[in-house]
């Protein structure tokens, strides 16, 4: 028999609705997966195998109709799912057991999707490399010794190690886009306010996105579909109907579509095997139809500056929550500490040094005298940058640029230069920014390793994500890994 553990979200949906499988022996195969694979790529934080089986029987027993129903999915863990360990990656949410689903959750559970378990992270998603997990790092399965990108590297290890077809992910700065172009995934961040943050951990609210990862466009679109929607629980929830992404992802055309090439986004600092892979995509493009022009966007140089100061901001005020109160980790709660004390002593050790690096930036930036010098004048690069954005659309349908600037770098060689990892979110901040949708798509091989084509559109035109993204991927299909570690 094919295994089950290959084959992609569409084909292992098809096969559980023509019964050719069950549902069942789709989640233990992935399951079996896990327990022989994962010691080695540290992808999930926790697996939750008696809650996947019990809604893979379900989905035998005929109680979900859709598109995905016993389909496999490795949940981000920064997303809440009820009664199941949720940490965000964080010591100082280790035990903490959420009393309720996110939406996110809630609509994948609805659908009839398996949940596996929940995957490692950057503490609170902060981060490019999986390394600020206080669970220790996840291994990019293409090379163990590198890192899968971040902060959501623990579901991109997933999706290409067949440890699950489909994986969510969450956005601020990078977060999805990143991790796919480094492990030759596709990840696709949705308009901000498509898909609900409702029980998503905050870490920069104007920024945090959840979308879809998988290892075929056609498996995004699908997920996409499932997660995205108006949601009265989130304000800033988006209340239109979905772009037709599933449409979309079918499609495999853009014959006459206009793609502008982001001038500021390539040359110095971009490794050549980016550039040189991204140069053939457009070429691709230019051969599928598309017509490709250059485009400049001025401010976009000042996006990752503008970032490291709204995000941090955001994530000072979003953090002051965990308290040693309200959720999990509580130290030298002694009878002798005065509340002060056991919150302080808390903090100290719940957080790790990039999270308590934030704090202390956003703290500054937002502080009374400064506030007006940092954050009010990252918030005015923001509408300059939105600008560029809208001045774009008046002449391309789509932007195109290298997801991000390098291949998987190996563990530990930015660690000790928080600089030089920001500077992984250069080409992926611009986007956030802006709210826009923006997704990567794999773009074949530099040195072995995967690197990514970034497309960004309008807001709410989610589906020429995908259009771009089919038509890509028919012409270069996404590259395999040997994952010969396996057999070491
Ligand atoms: N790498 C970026 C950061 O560290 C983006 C993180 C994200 O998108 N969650 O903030």
């Amino acid at each position: 028999m094919t295994d089950l553990t290959r084959l992609t979200a569409s084909e292992t949906a098809a096969a559980i609705k023509d019964r050719t499988v069950s549902a069942v022996e789709v989640t233990q195969a992935h399951l079996d997966r896990i327990a022989t694979v994962d010691g080695q790529v540290h992808a999930f934080l926790h697996v939750d195998t008696e809650g996947a089986l019990a809604q893979a029987r379900k989905v035998d027993a005929g109680e979900f109709p859709g598109p995905l129903a016993g389909v496999p999915l490795a949940l981000k863990d920064v997303l809440t799912m009820e009664g199941v360990p949720t940490t965000a990656g964080s010591k100082i949410l280790e035990g903490w057991r959420p009393p309720y689903d996110a939406t996110v959750t809630a609509r994948l559970k609805a659908a009839g999707v398996v949940i596996l378990g929940k995957t490692n992270m950057d503490e609170f998603a902060m981060g490019s490399s999986t390394e600020h997990s206080a669970y220790g790092p996840t291994h990019n399965p293409w090379d163990l010794t590198r890192i899968p990108g971040g902060s959501g590297g623990g579901s991109s290890a997933a999706l290409a190690s067949y440890q699950a077809p489909l994986a969510i992910g969450t956005d601020t700065g990078g977060s999805i886009r990143q991790p796919a172009a480094v492990t030759g995934t596709v990840g696709v961040k949705p308009t901000y306010g498509g898909v609900s943050r409702y029980g998503l951990v905050a870490f920069s609210s104007s920024l945090d996105q959840a979308g879809p990862c998988a290892r075929t466009v056609l498996d995004a679109a699908l997920l996409h579909e499932v997660i995205a929607g108006h949601d009265p629980h989130d304000s800033t929830s988006i209340d239109a109907p979905v772009p037709p992404v599933v449409e979309a992802a079918r499609s495999r055309h853009i014959r006459g579509l206009r793609v502008g090439v982001v001038k500021e986004l390539s040359g110095e600092g971009y490794e050549p095997g980016v550039q040189a892979r991204f140069d053939e995509a457009v070429e691709i493009l230019k051969d599928l139809g598309a017509t490709v022009t250059e485009v400049s966007c001025p401010h976009f140089v000042y996006a990752l500056p503008a970032y490291y100061l709204i995000a941090p901001s955001e994530a000072s005020s979003n953090l002051a929550r965990f308290d040693s109160v309200r959720y999990g980790l509580r130290v030298g709660d002694d009878g002798v500490n005065s509340l002060e004390e056991v919150m302080a002593l808390t903090r100290a050790q719940g957080f790790g040094a990039e999270v308590k690096r934030r704090i202390i930036l956003g703290t500054y930036a937002l502080s009374s005298g400064y506030y007006d010098a940092y954050y009010g004048q990252a918030q005015k690069v923001r509408t300059l940058i939105t600008r560029d954005f809208a001045r774009a659309w008046e002449s391309v349908d789509v932007l195109v640029a290298p997801t991000c600037p390098t291949v998987a770098f190996p563990l530990g060689a930015k660690l000790q230069d928080p600089l030089a990892m920001y500077r992984q979110d250069v080409a992926s901040i611009p986007s956030n920014l802006y709210g826009g949708p923006a997704a990567s798509f794999p773009a074949g091989l530099s040195d072995g390793l995967p690197v990514g084509l970034q497309v960004m559109a309008p807001t709410l035109r989610d589906d020429l994500l995908y259009r771009v993204g089919s038509a890509f991927e028919a012409a270069l299909p996404a590259p395999v890994p040997s994952l010969a570690w396996e057999n070491a």
